[in-house]
Parts: C-alpha cells; structure tokens; sequence
C-alpha cells in the first residue's frame, strides 16, 4: 500500500483525553455523571478542582510539555457566566458550549484567547445555558437570532463525550426564530445525523489546500475525512458550509485553492448544492499570537512577517496583521470566481 493510500485509510481517532478534571458541583448534573462513568470505562485519571478556570500543577518538565499535555485534558465544570458574546459576522452572539480544543493549529486564535489555559473545559449546565439562548431569542423577535456554537472550542470533537451538540441542535430545531451554526475539522458526525435540527442549524466544515491542512493542522481529521463527513451531513438534511480559513499566501496558492474547490465540487452529493454557503477568512496575526506560536510550534512554516503584511487597527486599539490590499484582493478574486464557477447557486457569506 503507498503511503498516499495509508493516509486515506487510517482514520483520525476519536479524542480521548490523558487526564481528566470535575468540578464536585459537576457530579450533580446527569451530564456530569454519565461523563464521569465515561472517563472510568476508559480508565482515566480523574482528578477534583475547585474551579474549571483555575487547573495547576498540570504534569509537564517544560512549558511546551505542559502545553501538550493541557491540551489533552479535559476538565468538565458548570458555565456560571451566562451572558453571551457577540459573534460577527457569522452570528449574533456566542453559545458556550466547551472552551479550548485538542486539535493542534499552528494558526488557531485559541492560543492567544486561551492564554495558559488551553485545556478542554466541557460545561455540563447545558439546560441553563439553552434558557439563557431563548431569552435572547425573545429579545430580539421577531427577528431571528443565529448563535454561533464554535466560537472557543471544536464541539464536534468532544460530541462523543458531551452529547451538548445534538441538545442544541434539537433545541434550535424547536424554535422558529432561533438557528445554530458551528463549523468543525473533525469528521465524527454519526451521533448529530438522526438530530432533528428542522433545518434550523448549519452545519460548517472548516477546508483548506492540501499545503495548508498538511503543514498547519495537525491533530484534526484529514481533508477526504472531512468531505465524507460533508457528505452525510448534507445527506441528513442539514444546510451546509464551507469556511476557507484560514486563506494563506504561499508559493502555488493559485493551484492549491483552485484544486480545494474541484475536490469540493467532484465529491460532494447533489444534496449538498442546494443551500450551500462560503465563508472566506484571509490569515490574520497579532504579535502576542506570532510569539506564542514561535514558542509552541517553533518549526512551524506559517509565515508571519510583519513587513509583509499591512496592519488593521482593531477595537481597544489591538490590531492585527492581514495581507496587504492588493495581496488580499488578489485571494478574494480569485476564490470567489472559482467558487461561482463550480457552485453557481451557492452564497459567499463573506470574505474578511
Ligand atoms: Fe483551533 Fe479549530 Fe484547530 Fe481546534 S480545530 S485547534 S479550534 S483551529
């Protein structure tokens, strides 16, 4: 077998973590129990804290070992803040669903917004925190209100341990104003399949060129695992999305994106094409991400050059590095026309 066909075949495992952290209150909630009885049918480590945001004495000689440990750790706690963030431009605002994720992107936002806490913190409130989305959704009828569920986590990667994805996903289901989106890497759709979503949740798969899944993604499924999985999704009813992000300059972008798109057009089923959205997002860093990203994956090609790149003043005055004007226009153009050229009737959501 050649080693392309090895990759085909070997399929990325479902997440299991090394240790695992319960807040006692946790216990007392049926999602804290049935991930409790979990983690020992796994024969897991189980460790008490008195607070999911406060884990020290993480094992770990160097920082970087602490980092790749806390990213395989999982700790299950109660979401006390139930006030949610806005999320532009893909939602009105935020639903918490888990905080931090075991994917290991060189590029991920979670690095900075994590900061020393990038464990997995599952919230087993999930009964408070859909109460809080209705309220939000009374708020603002009769218009519809879209919350965005992966905004600080990958919750399809930790759906075969929470089960909260398919909860909000029937919830939305029920409510004619609400709607749900998340966008995923991993392929473990099977339990979100038979959900009755009633059409109110868009399901999101993250894509990229092979140059940059291969060099950049590590510890998420691969891109044909991704496709299948789009596949079913799509076959389950669900509406379907595809966000290209991050988009990333480098020599043979040209051929890498356009092949992206083929590949997407010649092995998606026809079910797929009927409400179908893009969502483009070009690379973007600040300088607290560059020097963490330098420190946790110091062999890391992602390019990150200031003088190459063209600074955008942001909110609190923190801004960020994204390709020059010209450089960005390029990539939209270019994306853009390749995408209405395979996929007419679909929408571009935005390019930012
Ligand atoms: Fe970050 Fe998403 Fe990668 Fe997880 S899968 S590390 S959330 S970019």
């Amino acid at each position: 077998m050649s080693t392309e066909q090895l990759i085909h075949t070997r399929s990325t495992a479902l997440f299991v973590p090394q240790l695992v952290y319960f807040e006692p209150d946790a216990m007392l909630y049926p999602k804290g129990k049935r991930i409790l009885e979990w983690a020992q049918s796994q024969d897991l480590p189980i460790h008490m804290t008195t607070s999911h945001n406060r884990i020290t004495n993480l094992p770990g000689e160097t920082d970087l070992e602490k980092y790749r440990i806390s990213k395989r750790t999982l700790v299950v706690g109660i979401r006390k803040t139930l006030k949610f963030d806005t999320s532009k431009p893909s939602a009105e605002y935020a639903i918490p669903i888990a905080t931090g994720c075991m994917g290991h992107c060189h590029y991920c936002y979670l690095q900075t917004t994590l900061g020393n806490k990038p464990y997995v913190r599952a919230y087993v409130n999930t009964d408070d925190i859909l109460k809080s989305a209705k309220d939000y959704i009374e708020e603002r009828a009769p218009e519809i209100t879209r919350f965005e569920a992966a905004c600080t986590s990958d919750p399809v990667g930790l759906e075969h341990i929470t089960g909260s994805l398919k909860e909000y996903i029937e919830f939305m289901g029920k409510e004619p104003l609400g709607r749900l989106r998340f966008v995923t890497k991993y392929h473990h759709v099977d339990p979100l399949l038979d959900a009755n979503h009633n059409k109110h949740t868009r399901f999101r798969f993250s894509v990229n060129s092979d140059y940059v899944i291969k060099n950049f993604e590590p510890g998420t499924s691969r891109f044909h695992e991704r496709i299948e999985a789009a596949g079913k999704v799509a076959r389950a009813g669900y509406p379907l999305g595809f966000i290209i992000a991050p988009i990333i300059w480098y020599e043979g972008w040209e051929q890498g994106y356009e092949e992206l798109i083929v590949k997407l057009h010649d092995t998606l089923p026809k079910e797929a094409l009927e409400d179908l959205t893009f969502e483009l997002i070009q690379h973007r860093f600040t300088k607290t991400a560059k020097n963490i990203i330098e420190r946790r994956y110091p062999k890391s090609k992602l390019e990150m050059d200031e003088a190459k790149r063209k600074y955008k003043w942001g909110r609190y005055g923190r801004g960020k590095y994204v390709y020059p004007d010209e450089q960005a226009a390029a990539l939209r153009e270019f994306i853009t026309e390749h995408i209405f050229d395979k996929f007419p009737a679909a929408k571009i959501e935005y390019f930012t």
